[in-house]
């Protein structure tokens, strides 16, 4: 049972082994350069228990044979396990948490000081009863180091108890299932020995992209009651066995220090004499929790978001997901070559990789923590040379980037994948989804404009904008009958559609979201381009060779990109959908129940979801989510299509009905573009988008990594769309549109060099910048735009009482 608790906690009560693997994920603990899962430090992988210790953006490569097919993955790699500690009285079995007679098992996950606390009390068949108290972290504050502290006490019986502390190499990745068919030794260890008399390390090596890795980790026991040690090596594991001798009623501690260091880590001679060192030199566990605690208060001062509502656990949950964006990148990501992973480092799903999911993400970052969101499109800007490489081969011009993304930037999408339900390999598509580079460019458009750093944008910014720009310019074709530009053989992210029922190539034409969004991008890398000081854009132009007539093709093409709409004026989500087979919704609903993967299971009858106008998200709508309605229309106006309010909202309203939802991320969109038309509806949707993860509504993908999209996702609906926020022609504007259910809502957040407190209720905006020297800036609401300069305040009193504009 998981309970939210006094908004600043979650807890689970009991052992549930069918559920346990989402409680590990749920509960991992990181610093955006590790995370652990939240693994019982007893237990080894099996099917119940999945201890996994990642580092951010370590990958490594294996082939495997599939069908008579080679086939390549690269994975994000588990690393060698530093939580074991196992225990035992006297002599008896190693504690095994399945069959153990448990009277009480508590796991409590502290989410303002990022520490995770498990109580637990057993009984023996004897009746010796002992309880244990365990403490972990992952530090926020000094990134190499992680802590364990566990406390047993004997309840009615003195004696000795038995405990096995160290690191063990012998780990695979085993994740997920379905992958399961595929090579998964991606470490060999090198080394595995005692340090000092408490402290024991052991170095691996990643077998093709050779990282090493090392871990060291130093045990202690805190009071007197410590006896015999003595030093266990096992094949590719290193541990110390203790003896406690414990006296009734009085508890001893044991603590564990870890460190972990890589081969690729700055400022170091050599990985295992690092972490050596680090562990040998650790304060104790206390110390290291205080300085781990403030680092999170500083990370929670600028990340908090207040939320008066009725649903009062919805605040917990935006803080849980606010906690794992902040341990999938926090500001020690700033030293590191990765990108925004799709599933945390907290697991193995979708292999660590880095897909369009950050356009849920940056948005967030740029206003919370610019300089953070700057540190990761360098991500992006390092791997510019492969994009453009990629799009040469594909014969296209500028950059395309992958659909998936790993260590060095070229495609990692899988060529086939495992229909768990057929048990079939079927051939994957999705690297069709040229759309990534959308939100690529969106992403770094989105950074200048929040920002204003003029210098991001000549040396990273506008070379990335202007190569995508580059490469819709190149895949548009233009159609002489209708005087339009087409992107024909693509996906949109809808990925229930990958090809024409019966069609001999995969690909779609006219992906509405894709298409309107290359039109965004052409008009867009012309304007940062304007925005460079003349001698910027010289240099950028001299140095890209950009030359009029190309300036002159994408104004073209901007302004006669073709968009599919259906008969009755609604937006189609490709050429030809409206063609497609009506879908038996109830029928569907009363055969299987839950039909999120209604592309599995249409495959494994035969069928297929190309077939019927079903999607796993209307990504149509994505346009509503990216854009405002007013830049919206005002764009489809440049294209020459006049489009109404009352269109749009039937747009909303046809393909959220034909939406199986089975994405995570299409729950946070939807919620968005819900909310801005229907503020109540909106906010009933964001609830739900809220239990993605806690609720793994998806049933069991949660186990294998959190859905890091949908959670930032869900953060934003909150900070930008209830306000309406955006920067619009140097300002900062705001159209609120607060539900009915909520009573007041408050943040902060960066903008032009000002921390802006925001607050919002059914009667004011208020907008007040704390000290300091910036420029003022102009915040607006409507036609009301005031100067803010710092320590001093803005309100606006809203008087419009919000009107819902329900779709039919
Ligand atoms: C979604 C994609 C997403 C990917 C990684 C897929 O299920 O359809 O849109 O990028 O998961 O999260």
């Amino acid at each position: 049972m998981v309970q939210a608790r006094s908004g600043w906690s979650i807890r689970y009560i009991g052992f549930d082994p069918g559920r346990q693997g989402l409680r590990e994920t749920l509960c991992a603990l990181g610093n955006g350069f590790f995370v652990t899962r939240g693994a019982h430090p007893e237990a080894r992988a099996d099917d119940v228990n999945y201890p996994g210790t990642y580092v951010a953006g370590l990958y490594n490569r294996l082939t495997t044979v599939v069908d008579g097919r080679t086939i390549e993955n690269e994975d994000l790699v588990n690393l060698p396990n530093w939580l074991p500690l196992r225990f035992r009285l006297d002599g008896g079995g190693w504690f095994d948490m399945r069959i153990a007679d448990g009277l009480e098992h508590r796991v409590e996950l502290d989410l303002r000081r990022g520490v995770l606390t498990r109580h637990l009390r057993w009984q023996e068949p004897d009746g010796r009863r002992t309880a244990m108290v365990q403490r972990t972290f992952v530090s926020m504050k000094d990134v190499h180091l992680a802590g364990l502290q566990t406390t047993f006490t004997a309840e009615n019986w003195s004696g000795r108890l038995e405990i096995r502390s160290g690191i063990d190499g012998r780990v695979a990745n085993t994740g997920v299932r379905r992958y399961r068919g595929l090579r998964h030794l991606h470490l060999r260890v090198l080394h595995a020995a005692e340090a000092d008399g408490q402290t024991v390390e052991l170095q691996a090596e990643t077998t093709q992209s050779l990282i090493r890795i090392a871990v060291a980790a130093r045990t202690r026991v805190c009071g007197d009651g410590c006896r015999d040690r003595r030093l266990v090596t096992e094949a590719d594991a290193v541990l110390h066995d203790l003896a406690l001798d414990l006296e009734r009623g009085r508890p001893e501690t044991v603590e564990k220090i870890a460190a972990l260091y890589t081969s690729r880590d700055h400022a170091i001679s050599e990985c295992l004499q690092a972490a050596r060192q680090a562990a040998i030199d650790a304060p104790g566990f206390a110390d290291l929790e205080a300085r781990h605690a403030h680092a999170w208060e500083s990370l929670w001062s600028r990340f908090r978001v207040r939320l008066d509502c009725a649903d009062q656990w919805a605040e917990a949950v935006l803080r849980l997901h606010t906690f794992h964006l902040l341990q999938t990148i926090s500001p020690h990501s700033i030293r590191l070559d990765a990108g925004v992973p799709a599933r945390g480092w907290h697991g193995e799903a979708y292999r660590g990789h880095v897909f369009w999911d950050e356009l849920f993400v940056f948005p967030v970052l740029n206003f919370q923590f610019p300089t953070l969101a700057a540190a990761l499109l360098r991500y992006r800007y390092e791997r510019l040379g492969t994009a453009r490489a990629a799009a040469k081969t594909a014969g296209y011009s500028g950059a395309m980037f992958p659909w998936q993304s790993g260590s060095d930037g070229r495609e990692e999408t899988q060529r086939l994948h495992l229909n768990p339900n057929s048990g079939r390999w079927l051939p994957d598509y999705s690297y069709l989804q040229r759309h990534v580079s959308i939100a690529v460019a969106y992403n770094v458009w989105q950074h200048y404009l929040v920002t204003g750093d003029v210098p991001f944008l000549r040396f990273a910014g506008a070379e990335m904008m202007i190569e995508i720009a580059r490469f819709w310019a190149s895949i548009a074709t233009y159609n002489r009958t209708l005087d339009r530009y087409e992107i024909r053989g693509v996906m949109g992210p809808d990925e229930y559609h990958d090809s024409y029922p019966d069609a001999d190539r995969p690909g779609l034409d006219n992906n509405t979201y894709t298409n309107v969004m290359a039109a965004w991008v052409l008009r867009r890398a012309a304007q940062a381009l304007d925005t460079l000081p003349p001698h910027y854009r010289r240099e950028v132009t001299e140095d890209l060779g950009l030359g009029l007539a190309e300036l002159d093709r994408w104004r073209d093409i901007a302004s006669k990109m073709r968009v599919v709409f259906h008969e009755d004026g609604v937006l189609a989500q490709f050429d030809g959908d409206e063609r497609l087979r009506a879908f038996d919704w109830a029928g569907y609903r009363s055969r299987y129940g839950e039909i999120q993967r209604l592309d599995r299971l249409l495959e494994a009858e035969g069928d297929s979801t190309n077939r019927h106008q079903v999607s796993k998200q209307p990504d149509v709508l994505m346009l509503l989510y990216l854009l405002s309605v007013g830049e919206l229309r005002d764009l489809l106006g440049s294209l020459g299509y006049q489009v109404s309010q009352e269109q749009l909202v039937r747009t909303v309203d046809y393909h959220l009905s034909r939406s199986a939802d089975g994405s995570s991320l299409s729950s946070a969109a939807n919620a968005w573009v819900l909310a801005r038309i229907d503020p109540a509806r909106g906010w009933q949707r964001l609830l739900r988008a809220l239990q993605s993860d806690i609720g793994d509504v998806q049933g069991g993908t949660t186990a294998e990594g959190i859905h890091l999209g949908a959670m930032a996702g869900t953060i934003d609906v909150v900070l930008r769309c209830i306000t309406g926020m955006r920067v619009d022609s140097d300002a900062l504007r705001f159209d609120p549109l607060l539900p009915p259910q909520v009573t007041k809502l408050s943040f902060s957040l960066h903008f032009r060099g000002h921390r802006l407190a925001v607050s919002l209720t059914g009667r004011y905006l208020r907008v007040s910048s704390r000290r300091g020297d910036p420029s003022p800036i102009r915040v607006a609401v409507g036609e009301r735009l005031r100067e803010v300069a710092p320590g001093t305040r803005a309100e606006f009193v809203l008087t419009t009482a919000v009107e819902p504009r329900s779709p039919a």
